[in-house]
């Protein structure tokens, strides 16, 4: 069932939102070369900690496995769920999808964005910019009266046109007391298929792409997922509030 939420928990989200869109920007303008994803960690744990806020995956259970991140770092060809290592040193040229989910006062804010270290490749740089287009996009699908299928789908044809791998495996997903909540919003598929999207219900979009084939592999930690083929990846994410009449981006950062 996909929860609705009422005019007090969607004041509540718009909270955690902005919340998790500041902590996120603060994080990200911290991320330079010669820092390790530790020191990231270690940033983003006190920048929680001073919002008065806790992190959704520092302690994140997966059958027996713990995640011990207070934020996921995933660099080059990682896709997501990078965990903080004081062996992984940014270097120019590398890339990190920086990805903050944090409870806010009984709800859940989640929103990450692919950053460049100095200077990329243009391809790279290409793959990051499609990324964030294929979320706009996607975002734009999140209408009332629209189905889940129309928000994938937008996000499929900016990877199809751009011939970009679309990583099948891993969803989108609804948000609210809970960080993964009903429906799974998959980054393909066909407009009017899935479950109607109404107006109250938030969701967290996240379109992940990459220079390859999209295929998956998990790492040994049990937590990192990269590509297969060695391609890198970008990925992006809002939490946005479906309305009656333009989708609400809760994780928009307010200047
Ligand atoms: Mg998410």
């Amino acid at each position: 069932m996909i929860p609705i939420k009422s005019l007090e928990e969607i004041e509540k989200m718009r909270y955690a939102g902005a919340v998790s869109a500041a902590v996120l920007e603060e994080v990200c303008n911290h991320v330079t070369a010669g820092i390790s994803t530790a020191e990231l960690d270690n940033f983003a744990k006190n920048v929680m900690e001073r919002y008065g806020v806790r992190s959704a995956t520092f302690g994140f259970r997966s059958g027996k496995r713990v995640f011990s991140g207070y934020g996921c770092w995933s660099v080059n060809d990682e896709i997501v769920h990078g965990l903080p290592s004081e062996r992984k040193i940014l270097q120019d040229g590398d890339i990190i999808s920086v990805d903050l989910s944090m409870h806010v006062d009984g709800f859940v804010g989640d929103n990450t964005r692919t950053v460049a270290i100095g200077a990329i490749k243009l391809e790279v740089q290409h793959l990051i910019d499609v990324t964030y287009k294929a979320l706009l996009a996607g975002i734009d699908a999140a209408r009332a009266g629209n189905t889940v299928g129309h928000i994938s789908a937008a996000i499929q044809r900016y990877g199809d046109e751009n011939k970009l791998g679309i990583v099948r495996e891993l969803v989108g997903h609804g948000i609210g007391c809970e960080m993964h909540e009903d429906p799974q919003i998959p980054n393909y598929g066909v407009a009017g298929q899935g479950p109607v999207l109404k107006s109250g219900m938030t969701l967290a979009i996240e379109p992940m792409f990459t220079l390859g084939s999209g295929k998956i592999s998990t790492d040994s930690d049990g937590w990192t997922i990269r590509t297969i083929d060695g391609s890198w990846a970008a990925h992006w994410e809002h939490t946005v509030l479906i309305t009656d009449s333009l989708p609400e981006i809760l994780t928009l950062l307010k200047k």
